[in-house]
């Protein structure tokens, strides 16, 4: 393997230097005056990116662990949750559904669909209402991200709280708490927000505080209001993760001073340069076409390929790390994140590595193209 890396995948993703910089500092103490000042930047630089006014609380887990605080502080046994899923992470919200005892409902699509509100109401319709339904913002498995604006009204609509896996999406692609009512946003350090995996964060509306009084599902470690007191005194309830803290903290900080449009509308730019780049290699596309897929592109391994072997020989050959398919995508397709720290020639290096590996692959597609036009998509997208 070559001694310089590449890492397009949809998380973990790169690191910009200042936040690695920031990991390599000497440990604080986390009941210590040092740690408050970052503790206190951290949340509120974490309102900001979540646009809520309600609490955000910060774990010490990978973003699954916010999946399921929402479950264990919201629901009780026997309680009706409606799962929409189009893949492997909307699958992941019914498992921790089912764990936790709820009557898990599925609206379940094939994989790389995208959900529709008029589904999800009739859906809920039919079963009478619910009394949350999960929905995942960016199905990273698939490159689909679902029109959660919609979703969550319908669910509302119908009086369900609403619980977004935003672990992918945010800080990539827009998502408004507040504004489109999501009672949890469930999120992660390791994707969009530029830091290493390993702190994951759960906003709470004001009616999923009031559900958490009513929910009779076991927790501790993972109870919301532990962490609500404990953070409202800038303290932690347990030992933080706090060099990951002090490197989310400055991450947060440089995709601010970006700005959260802006950074929306480079995630767009890049999510057509590479869906470009890869059609004009004569690859097709598993992810929509659409610039909604701002997150990861998903592309059909050609004819006689196996994407997992591509994915290796990339990583083997030229240090080059892309994500392979998952469960029922396994070697059919291979994925490019675009999602975090991340410009355009990021996507050029990919699509490049890519079509040097499918030509010594002996694939039929077109060479010396798909970086030219990825450069091309790249400058258009930002005239419109
Ligand atoms: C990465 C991801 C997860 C899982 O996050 P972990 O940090 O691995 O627990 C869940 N949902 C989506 C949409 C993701 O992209």
């Amino acid at each position: 393997v070559p001694e310089k890396r590449y890492l397009f995948t949809p998380g973990p993703t790169p690191v910009p230097p200042k936040v690695l910089a920031a990991l390599a500092e000497p440990v604080i103490h986390h009941r210590g005056p040092d740690f408050k000042i970052v503790y206190r930047r951290c949340l509120d630089r974490l309102h900001e990116v979540f646009r809520t006014e309600g609490d955000v609380l910060l774990y010490t887990a990978s973003g699954t662990g916010a999946m399921e605080s929402a479950v264990a502080n919201l629901c009780s046994p026997g309680d009706r949750v409606l799962t929409v899923s189009a893949g492997y992470f909307g699958e992941r919200f019914a498992k921790i559904g089912r764990a936790y005892g709820c009557a898990v409902e599925e609206l379940r699509y094939e994989w790389g669909e995208s959900p529709s509100a008029d589904d999800l109401a009739s859906r809920l319709d039919e079963l009478g209402g619910a009394h949350a339904v999960l929905l995942t913002h960016s199905e990273t498995s698939t490159g689909v991200v679902a029109d959660v604006h919609a979703l969550a009204a319908a669910a509302k609509e119908a009086g369900a709280l609403v619980v977004v896996d935003a672990i992918s999406s945010l800080g990539a692609v827009p998502l408004e708490t507040d504004a489109w009512g999501i009672d949890v946003v469930a999120s992660g350090s390791q994707k969009a927000l530029m830091t290493p995996p390993g702190l994951a964060m759960a906003s709470v509306s004001q009616a999923a505080w009031e559900a958490s009084r009513r929910s009779s599902s076991p927790r501790m470690y993972f109870d919301w209001e532990t962490t609500r007191e404990a953070q409202s005194r800038l303290d932690a309830p347990f030992t933080p993760a706090v060099s990951l803290v002090v490197a989310l903290d400055v991450a947060l900080g440089i995709l601010l001073e970006e700005g959260l449009e802006a950074a929306f509308a480079r995630h767009v730019r890049l999510g057509r340069a590479c869906r470009e780049g890869a059609k004009a290699m004569g690859l097709e596309l598993f992810s929509p076409d659409d610039d909604r897929s701002a997150v990861v592109t998903a592309i059909r391994a050609p004819e006689g390929v196996d994407a997992d072997e591509l994915v290796l020989a990339l990583r083997d050959r030229f240090g080059v790390t892309l994500a392979p398919g998952q469960g029922v995508l396994k070697g059919r397709v291979f994925r490019i994140g675009h999602i975090g720290y991340y410009d355009v020639f990021d996507v050029t290096t990919a699509l490049a590595a890519v079509e040097l590996g499918l030509a010594e692959a002996g694939a039929d597609i077109e060479r010396g193209v798909a970086v030219t036009r990825a450069l091309d998509a790249y400058e258009e997208a930002a005239r419109v």
